[in-house]
């Protein structure tokens, strides 16, 4: 296969556009003129395209949501789908986020992974198989989407437009093929509160988090104290009993209470370390629960603060393809009067959103919580692992690998592959290695990232010859 072999001869190139990919920031922003999804997505979208145009691929725009390009002709046609918005970076990076600096053979940077990395792969091994003049039965088609992180508006609009493939993949997972993908949701668990609070303290505010799929690795809380003394015994005591990393910091009878977490992607919060949950149990030995924030503080330590399954809130469903329902608690904020804490949960294939809302408001029916729901439901994922498309990948995935006892798995994640029929997730990570994605730190190794170009070329031929 004429093609592999020059796949080695672009790693200049590769890395490079890379890291110049990683340097836009494609954060969803406000929309503007063309730019639905602000500036950041748009540049990422004009960088793909111009480089797809470069290799020789025939490109076409979707009004600034999405774009693709074709490589041959062909009634059927094979996808490979991939997204270029990536989410906030958040905080805690050794490197600049957007810097694509390397280090001991790694691209850093957010989105390294999850899924501009991959995205140049993709397109990469498409060149390979330009150049490389191999006959194709079926037209390649690279597919280039803006809002995977946040809205799913890019794809939403394109299959609006376009037709989708016969068949497409998406490497925006895990390997070796994904067959099944849980349902998404994102709702608000809300109270009104009335900031009179508890005898001798206060709450100001509390925020934390910055997106519902990312286990949130910072919240503060701010509250009044009226007998510092009392508030520093309670404190140093905490700390004692549990070494949890919070942080107090004094100005006057005010006092910003802090915590550290660890991110994680929001399909594993088991994975991270959620410092909204940590500040909450801090909050439950300060707050007198008979008061309204301190029922929504106790509701949270019993319910919800390190249970990531759901199992204490009424939707702790399982079954035996996806497992157990994934339960993580994103963001929460003070508000006009209320608490609000944003939720995403993923549950399993044999269950359904109205499930997961009707257990939790059974749950929560003699609090004064109230459960908003969500406007989206991304419905789980399910192809059949005899598929002809999961079966050519596996066998490219066991030849390529040679870890022939990998079977196809399924996942919480949600992907591009949901988008349409007929299409899985396969890769970019392989069993076993570390999940760096909407992580501080996220990078790409360099072997990663060539290795991954030759299974996509290899993929891509092995479904369109
Ligand atoms: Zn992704």
């Amino acid at each position: 296969m004429e093609f592999l072999n020059l796949i080695e001869t672009y790693e200049d190139e590769i890395i490079r556009s890379t890291q110049e990919l990683i340097g836009i920031k494609s954060v969803e922003g406000l929309a503007v003129e063309s730019m639905p999804f602000g500036e950041g997505p748009y540049k990422a979208l004009k960088y793909a395209t111009n480089l797809a145009n470069k290799m020789g691929f025939k490109v076409k725009e979707f009004d600034g949501y999405a774009a693709h390009g074709d490589l041959g002709e062909g009634e059927e046609s094979v996808g490979i789908l991939v997204h270029l918005d990536v989410v906030p970076e958040g905080d805690g990076w050794d490197y600049d986020p957007y810097g694509g600096e390397i280090h001991d053979g790694r691209i850093y940077g957010r989105g390294a992974i999850d899924d501009k990395g991959p995205a140049i792969a993709a397109l990469y091994a498409m060149k390979a198989l330009k150049e490389s003049g191999v006959k194709l039965e079926k037209k390649i088609r690279i597919i280039f989407g803006t809002n995977e992180e946040t809205g799913w508006g890019c794809m939403k609009h394109y299959f609006h437009v376009e037709a989708p493939p016969t068949m497409a993949f998406t490497p925006d997972a895990d390997f070796p093929a994904i067959y099944g993908e849980k349902g998404i949701i994102i709702f608000n668990l809300e109270m009104d509160i009335d900031i009179k609070g508890s005898g001798n303290i206060r709450l100001i505010d509390i925020k934390g988090g910055s997106a519902p799929n990312m286990v949130p690795d910072y919240c503060e809380a701010k509250v009044e104290v009226g007998n510092p003394q009392e508030f520093k015994n309670i404190y140093n005591d905490f700390i004692d009993r549990y070494g949890y990393p919070i942080d107090i910091d004094w100005n006057d009878a005010l006092v910003t209470i802090s915590a550290k977490g660890v991110s994680s992607h929001g399909s594993t919060p088991e994975k991270g370390k959620n410092a909204i949950s940590y500040l909450m149990k801090f909050l439950g030995e300060i707050f007198d629960k008979d008061t309204c924030f301190g029922e929504f503080v106790e509701i949270y330590n019993e319910r919800i603060g390190f249970f990531h399954h759901g199992e204490k809130i009424g939707c702790g469903f399982k079954d035996d393809i996806s497992g157990k329902l994934n339960f993580n608690p994103g963001i929460i904020e003070m508000k006009d009067g209320k608490i609000r804490l944003t939720v995403n949960v993923r549950y399993p294939i044999h269950s359904s959103a109205s499930q997961v809302y009707e257990g939790i408001r059974d749950n929560l029916k003699d609090t004064n919580i109230r459960l908003i729901e969500g406007k989206s439901d991304q419905r789980p994922l399910y192809v059949s692992k005899d598929n002809f498309l999961v079966k050519k990948l596996m066998d490219v995935y066991r030849d390529e690998t040679g870890d022939k006892s990998s079977e196809p798995i399924t996942i919480g994640g949600g992907t591009y592959a949901r988008a349409m029929d007929n299409a899985v997730a396969f890769g970019p990570m392989f069993p076993g290695q570390p999940d760096v994605a909407h992580q501080k730190n996220e990078y790409i190794s360099i072997e990663h990232l060539m290795k991954i170009t030759r299974i996509y070329a290899r993929a891509l031929y092995e479904l369109a010859k």
